[in-house]
């Protein structure tokens, strides 16, 4: 059995990944955070998810819980997944880190650990949008400089960051494919007189609206036909499976950073 501390406890994903932690035969829910001055600190976690009581209270501070798990799944905002990981790697914990909108110097605090524990990462835990990026790489290849790309995505109303880090994650796989750097070739937006379409270029639309839990499409547009590649969320259920899976992986490895193609061994 795998003992999982969840952190961002009452959040979306936070209390679908209690939910999926109980779901899993191989994992078990010993530890569960919140921000210290949240009112839900000393609820029970089954509670606070919904599933009934599963007798672990949640803490406001994770050095009171450190020696209680093995593996931390933190779904929370950038600065805290930053405390956390410097945190868990000073006393050796394993980290699945499922947030995203990491600026470049939040992603090299983050990766300043991996000599000293093994961290997860990745910006979509799903099992279909990983085999999306699997899917991605290979149309690139074959289609090559002959399409426009066009990345679009659509999520709920709350979400802060964009485009989102899926997004961003199959802009990088087709632009790796194909020789680009993303950071040059990526168009976040359009207005005006923006001139005529230059090929090498990948573009990005995002949409916020209402409760979508996550929609992606990757359109690869020649003239005379097009292919797009699409993946639907319909559940947070999808996220949380993986990382909970991620987690159990996780468990036996000692140091490095590792993504969800590892755990599915899709590379
Ligand atoms: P949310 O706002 O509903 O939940 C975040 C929770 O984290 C809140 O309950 C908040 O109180 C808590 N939190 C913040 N700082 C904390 C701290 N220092 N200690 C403990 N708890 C803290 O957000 P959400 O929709 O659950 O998403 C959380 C993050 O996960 C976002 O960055 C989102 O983009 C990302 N996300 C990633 C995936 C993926 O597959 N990688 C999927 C869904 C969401």
């Amino acid at each position: 059995m795998t003992r999982i501390a969840v952190t961002g406890a009452a959040g979306r994903m936070g209390k679908t990944l209690i939910e999926a932690v109980a779901l899993n035969p191989d994992t078990t829910l010993t530890v569960a955070i919140e921000r210290p001055e949240s009112s839900l600190v000393g609820v029970d976690a089954g509670e606070l998810a919904g599933i009934g009581h599963q007798g672990v209270t949640v803490v406001g501070d994770i050095k009171e819980v450190i020696d209680d798990f093995d593996v931390l799944i933190d779904f929370t905002a950038p600065a805290a997944s930053v405390a956390n990981v410097e945190a868990c790697a000073a006393s050796g914990k394993r980290m699945v880190v499922g947030t995203t909108g990491f600026s470049d110097e939040q992603k090299e605090q983050l990766l300043s650990v991996i000599d000293s524990t093994a961290l997860c990462m990745a910006s979509n835990f799903s099992t279909g949008v990983n085999l999306c990026f699997k899917l991605l790489d290979m149309a690139a290849r074959v289609l090559g400089d002959d399409v426009d790309i066009e990345v679009y995505e659509a999520h709920h109303r709350h979400k802060v960051d964009a485009p989102s880090g899926t997004a961003l994650s199959m802009g990088e796989v087709v632009a790796n494919a194909l020789g680009r750097n993303l950071q040059e070739v990526a168009v976040y937006s359009r207005e005006g007189q923006t001139g005529a379409r230059d090929r090498k270029t990948i573009g990005f639309a995002t949409v916020r609206a209402g409760d979508i839990v996550g929609d992606h499409t990757v359109t690869f547009a020649a003239d005379g036909e097009r292919v797009e590649i699409t993946h639907k969320a319909s559940s947070r259920m999808s996220f949380a499976r993986g990382a909970v899976r991620a987690a159990n992986w996780l468990a036996s490895k000692d140091k490095g950073l590792f993504d969800m193609q590892d755990v599915l061994g899709l590379k």
